[in-house]
């Protein structure tokens, strides 16, 4: 990626929401398939458990719901495979099948690039936010073991806070809610922040919709097996192949700030 990649990116973001400036306070990473590598044993139990039920659910299409409740991955390939929805009673068999061979497989370990990232993101004095649909009551405990230090309780978004998660804004918009309120503690400064002193980081395609429509400039990282265009066509500013490629390229985007449009 050169520099001019990188500029006309925040040109056509700023142009695009009527911004006349871009600025960089936080920086609210996904955590499945960005901070770890969980999205594979993800894709693969959500294959098994279909075929177990008789449906079929190719693993690169478990990439495409990435994000989607459980009901509603569910309920959506039951109505191709079968011309009728799922009832709540088979949605709650499926689902516990799906969550008891998820918990067998072994843990995911962190994305590589991605502790390195967050460490420069944290120097260069932006804040490092999770925004997840995931409900893993030891989240926060997993996160600071894997990632030392870099993030706060306070500035985590989880499936507990929120009522509709992904593709909906909903998520994004309460990290942004959470900064300003963290940030308003500190100097009284939290209201000025808007969207476009954020950034998203994202891998799936729902994900990526739940940013861009939270107005948020959001970055992809393509580290599943979906073509780049699965993730673009949903509107991200920027793409890369992996976290250590944001990672490598994280001082050629970052020195870009403060920018004004020309
Ligand atoms: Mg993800």
């Amino acid at each position: 990626m050169n520099q001019k990649q990188i500029e006309i990116a925040i040109e056509h973001y700023l142009e695009n929401w009527g911004w006349k400036r871009m600025d960089l306070k936080a920086a609210m990473f996904d955590m499945d398939g960005v901070l770890f590598d969980s999205m594979k044993n993800h894709a693969k139990c959500w294959h098994e458990t279909m075929a177990h039920f008789g449906m079929d659910l190719p693993e690169w299409e478990a990439y495409m719901h990435e994000g989607r409740t459980g009901a509603g991955t569910i309920n959506l390939v039951s109505m191709r495979e079968r011309g009728h929805e799922a009832s709540e009673e088979e949605i709650e068999r499926i689902y516990r099948y799906k969550s008891d061979l998820f918990n067998l497989c072994p843990k995911a370990e962190r994305m590589p690039g991605a502790c390195e990232l967050l460490v420069k993101v944290k120097e260069s004095g932006v804040v490092p936010m999770v925004v997840t649909g995931s409900g893993q009551v030891t989240l926060l405990e997993r996160l600071n073991r894997n990632f030392p230090e870099i993030f706060r309780e306070e500035l985590m978004v989880t499936a507990f806070d929120v009522k509709y998660g992904k593709p909906n804004p909903e998520p994004y918009l309460m990290g942004m809610e959470k900064f300003r309120k963290w940030e308003g503690s500190h100097d009284g400064n939290g209201e000025k922040w808007a969207a476009n002193n954020f950034i998203v980081v994202e891998n799936a395609p729902l994900g990526v919709q739940a940013g861009v429509a939270a107005g948020v400039f959001t970055i992809a990282v393509n580290t599943g097996p979906l073509p780049d265009d699965a993730l673009l066509s949903q509107g991200a500013n920027l793409l890369f192949h992996s976290m250590q490629e944001l990672c490598d390229e994280w001082e050629n985007f970052y020195q870009m700030f403060p920018y004004f449009l020309k």
